[in-house]
Parts: C-alpha cells; structure tokens; sequence
C-alpha cells in the first residue's frame, strides 16, 4: 500500500476542461448551468475526506442513466463527463488523465506494487458515485488486478471503505501492519496476515482488514513471495553458503531494509518474517527442514 500525492489540478477546471469539448451547444450549456451543484460537490467531498466518510456521500440509484442526479444533470450525463470527454486521447482533459497516471510512478498503491499501474480506478465508483467522475481525488492509478478484482459497489459502513491512496491517516502507509508466519512445510509456506497495532482504533483495524481481504491480498502477495523465498533457499545453498546462522539472520534483516520496498510490501514483510524465524536462519537447507 503506497500513499500518493493529491493530484495538483484544480477540480472544478478539470470539470470545465470536459464541459468544453463538449460539441453539442445544448447539452454543454446545461452542464455550465451546472457549475454550482459541482462546486458544491466538490465540497462535499473535501468534507467526507476530512472525517474519512466517503461511504457516506450521496449515491445515485443503480442502472438508470436518464435519472437526474443533481440539478439538471442525469447520471448518463455525468459519467459521460469521463468515457466522452476525458479518457479519449484527442480530449483536452487527456492530459489530465495521463499526468495522474504518470504520478504513480508505475506502482499500483491498493496492492503496493505488485502490478503495474495500467488504468485509472474511481475510488468511488462512478457508477453509485457519478457526481465524482471526473474530480482528481476520485481518480486512482491502479493496476488491472486491484480494478478487476474489486466490484463496482462501495461498502455502506465505514469499516468497508478501502484505504485512500491520497486522502487516508499516513500511519496506514507509515507503519507495520501487515505480517507474515513462515512455516515449516515441504515445500515452505508463508502465510500473510492483516494485523495492525492493537492501540489503532477499531474501525481502522476492521478497514484495514476489508482492503486487505478485498484485493486478495494475502494470496497475491503469497505468490509474490513463493518465487522469492525459493531464490533465498537456493543462494543459502550456494553463495551464502558460508555464513553462520547469525550472519545469515542479519542478512535477511538487512535485506528487508531494501530500499524502494513499501513498509507493508510483500518483500519486506517475507524478509523479515525470515529474519525473525529461527529455524529458518539455522537451517542448512542440505535435507528436509
Ligand atoms: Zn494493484
């Protein structure tokens, strides 16, 4: 999980940016007198940021694009605002698109990087949440997985609302809260755990717990770390051969410091699990362990 920079642009330009590649005169004319209800919006959703109660906003009723959402502005309306008017590469609000993709880095923040960033995800989806289409806050690099693994709905309490990539507690991203257990099985096993301090609220403990089982976390990063450890096994059998046990331990501690790895990513979490595994640092990995 990789916290990123609120997108700089302003929101409310990014809506006009849309409104005015708008080619039909009418129908642009109806979003500009439609300028006030997003300003408002937009509020709202600084508010609901503010006291991390994004679920709380207003939604739109499912399907039913012809259905009026604010003003005179429907759903269809809105969401076009995104498919026709954002996202096609001749649109001036590309380059909008294409800056909050470039911020990332290339890192997928919900998963901390296990994929590559490939789309942009709407936090809130557009589909409950059309009012937010086109707002930068709304507007997360993601990687396919993270997009295709999560569902278009958004959890109606507090504890289901997944971290913000730009908006949530920095601790989510700062601190330990995801652990793993090594064990002693042929092959060996790694098993990933959501486990935040006890001292964290617990709504904070229960959200945490929801992002983590929502992206299918402790599977993916099993993956992930399944080809890893094999790596580790091997070069303890082979150029690390000759270390003692402890020299071995303060090898694996010294690799969990790696840099660029996220203080909850898969790799620290593996070398530090095998840092802190006794039988793991003593064995010698020449028979069964
Ligand atoms: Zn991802």
């Amino acid at each position: 999980m990789k916290q990123l920079s609120l997108p700089p642009q302003g929101a409310a330009d990014v809506f006009l940016s849309c409104v005015n590649a708008v080619p039909d005169q009418v129908t642009r004319a109806n979003y500009i007198a439609n300028h006030g209800h997003i300003v408002q919006s937009i509020s709202a959703y600084s508010a609901a940021s503010a006291s991390k109660s994004w679920y709380g906003l207003p939604r739109a009723a499912w399907g039913q694009a012809d259905a009026i959402v604010v003003g005179s502005l429907s759903k269809g309306n809105l969401t076009d605002l995104y498919t026709s008017y954002m996202v096609p590469s001749t649109m001036p609000a590309r380059v909008t698109y294409d800056e909050i993709m470039v911020a990332a880095n290339g890192k997928c923040p919900f998963c901390g990087g296990i994929g590559l960033v490939s789309t942009l995800d709407h936090y809130l989806p557009k589909s409950a949440f059309p009012l937010y289409s086109v707002l930068p806050a709304n507007l997360v690099p993601c990687c396919k997985d993270c997009n295709t693994g999560k569902s278009g709905t958004f959890g109606l309490q507090r504890a289901q609302q997944p971290l913000h990539p730009y908006l949530d507690d920095p601790k989510f991203f700062n601190e330990r809260w995801v652990h793993a257990h090594v064990e002693n099985t042929n092959p060996i096993g790694l098993q990933f755990i959501c486990a935040p301090p006890q001292t964290w609220q617990p709504v904070e403990r229960e959200r945490l717990l929801s992002h983590f089982t929502d992206y299918n976390l402790a599977y993916r990063y099993g993956v992930q770390a399944g080809a890893e450890l094999a790596k580790v096994i091997d070069s303890r059998k082979g150029s690390l051969k000759s270390l003692s046990p402890a020299s071995f331990q303060a090898y694996l501690a010294e690799s969990a410091m790696s840099p660029g790895f996220d203080v909850n990513g898969w790799n620290r979490t593996m070398y530090y699990a095998l840092a802190n595994t006794p039988w793991f640092y003593n064995a010698d990995f020449e028979g069964p362990v």
